[in-house]
């Protein structure tokens, strides 16, 4: 190991044992006054675990406090994770979300009851189709993947309600996974589009491929590689003369809001994540929210219930016979909502416009500073985010998986690992605008050692991480056989 290596010390709290480890009888976390009544004997006690854990308040708060220092996220750090737009929630967005009358809300209390969210539903909605260029939205979808799926369902309703029902979807290879996922499970036969060495749409492939078959196309923009599709305007017009809907996916919206508009370049229904572009929290921190917006055509297609004012009231409209009906219970995530919402209106239509060109330019900036060491497979400029992939290194057998291990011993949350897809051993970084240069720096400069280490020291890399409380999992043990709870070992359970 050279000398330049930084030191990685072991975390003193990572030996942490179980609660039930740590039990001894008699410990207590409170003081009760004698008993004045006759004991009892409670006959509902689990039987399959001998007790429960006898510990002192002071052992539960440590053990739950350490705990919580094994998570990293976008509170501790750098969170560059590609394609998943891992930016920083506001706390102003929590306070907003946690008012009373909005907190305590409940999606049973009557509509007259509701004015106030539903202004804040009626409110987000504009925002939304301002920024997309859109007609009409829904607010329901509870993630992306359930928006593309609402989305290609409105398709197909309209399709069919045309007498021109077609069976296939197009998508691109660089897509995200959901997108094929959700062709099929609408019962659409996925056809694959190859990309240009450019890493964009191949126009003379979807002119081949744009058969009277096809429902829709489903593209990304900019797409997974951070790349802006520029023959967006000749895709949407093909995909129409041939009688299909352009399907946007639009989970990467962070690099168009105030810039660029899907509406205005031909896109007829698209999804947002809430959860990535407007900076309500999620993977592990909250659930999603998938808003579809589409254009007129697809309106009276939308789900059950739609927001509309009547009479200059927010009103829920269930009277709508050709809607392909619910796709989630209530009216989506509402806490989901007023986040959206305090972060757009926080940052204003500047605000949001120098997100969108902070966002940019940090990737440019990671792109910038690290395309000497890793090669960058697609050489058209990024948008919101960069992919490098890992063919240098992979001469002295170091991968992408191993890069991004050996970044948790420098103390950062690793890039996205092995997508998109096209580009073999990829890494895929988003820092987003929450990123300042110090940290960008400091992430820069761990790859960079990285880089060398793999030249010098490969084994360091492969057998990362060295600093955590266990290193490499087997994932494919983890994902098919978890072992989620906790069982007495054979002699403690006998001596109860
Ligand atoms: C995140 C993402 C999705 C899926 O969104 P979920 O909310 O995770 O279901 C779809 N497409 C792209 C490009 C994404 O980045």
């Amino acid at each position: 190991m050279s000398s330049s290596t930084p030191r990685a010390s072991r975390h003193i709290v990572q030996n942490e044992d179980l609660l039930f480890e740590v039990s001894s009888p008699g410990k207590r976390g409170y003081q009760l006054p004698a008993l004045d009544v006759p004991a009892v004997t409670l006959a509902a006690a689990r039987r399959e675990i001998p007790d429960c854990p006898e510990v002192s308040e002071l052992e539960v708060i440590r053990h739950f406090t350490r705990l919580s220092t094994w998570n990293y996220g976008v509170d501790t750090g750098i969170y560059p994770l590609g394609s998943c737009t891992m930016k920083y929630n506001a706390r102003v967005n929590e306070a907003v979300t946690r008012l009373e009358g909005l907190g305590d809300g409940h999606p049973l209390q009557p509509e007259e009851l509701s004015q106030g969210a539903l202004r804040i539903m009626q409110l987000l909605s504009e925002y939304l189709l301002e920024i997309t260029g859109m007609d009409a939205i829904t607010l329901q979808p509870a993630a992306g993947a359930q928006g593309e799926l609402t989305g290609i369902l409105l398709v197909r309703a309209a399709l069919t309600a045309r007498g021109d029902a077609r069976k296939k979807v197009l998508i691109p290879d660089s897509a995200h996974g959901t997108n094929p996922a959700t062709a099929a499970i609408a019962g659409y036969t996925v056809e694959n589009l190859k990309s240009n060495p450019d890493g964009t749409v191949d126009m003379a492939s979807l002119d081949r491929q744009m058969t009277r078959d096809v429902a829709a196309l489903m593209l990304t923009n900019p797409n997974t590689l951070g790349i802006f599709e520029e023959d967006i305007h000749r895709i949407a017009d093909l995909v129409h003369e041939r009688g299909g809907m352009l399907y946007m996916d639009g989970a990467n919206m962070n690099a168009l809001v105030g810039r660029s508009r899907p509406g205005d370049f031909g896109v007829d229904v698209m999804h947002l994540n809430l959860h990535k572009t407007f900076s309500t929290p999620h993977g592990g921190g909250g659930p999603g929210s998938g808003p579809v917006a589409v254009k007129k055509t697809l309106e009276p297609y939308l789900p059950i219930p739609v927001l509309r004012v009547k009479r200059g009231k927010p009103v829920l409209d269930y009277r709508r016979p050709k809607s392909i009906g619910r796709v989630r219970a209530f009216y989506g995530n509402f806490g989901m909502f007023t986040r959206a919402l305090a972060y757009i209106m926080a940052n204003g239509s500047d605000g949001l416009k120098q997100t969108t060109e902070d966002a940019v330019l940090n990737a440019n900036y990671i792109r910038r500073k690290l395309q000497d060491v890793f090669a960058l497979p697609y050489p058209t400029p990024s948008m919101h985010e960069v992919v490098f992939s890992d063919s240098i290194q992979a001469a002295q057998g170091v991968h992408t998986g191993d890069i991004a291990k050996r970044l948790i011993d420098y103390g950062f949350h690793p890039y996205t690992v092995s997508f998109p897809l096209v580009v073999r051993g990829a890494m895929m970084i988003e820092p987003t605008e929450s990123a300042n240069q110090r940290e960008m720096d400091e992430f820069i400069a761990a790859l960079r050692a990285i880089a060398e280490e793999s030249k010098n020291t490969p084994e360091l890399v492969t057998g990362a991480p060295h600093t955590t409380k266990i290193s490499r999992l087997d994932e494919v043990a983890a994902a098919r056989n978890p072992v989620l709870r906790w069982r007495p070992s054979k002699s403690e359970a006998a001596q109860s």
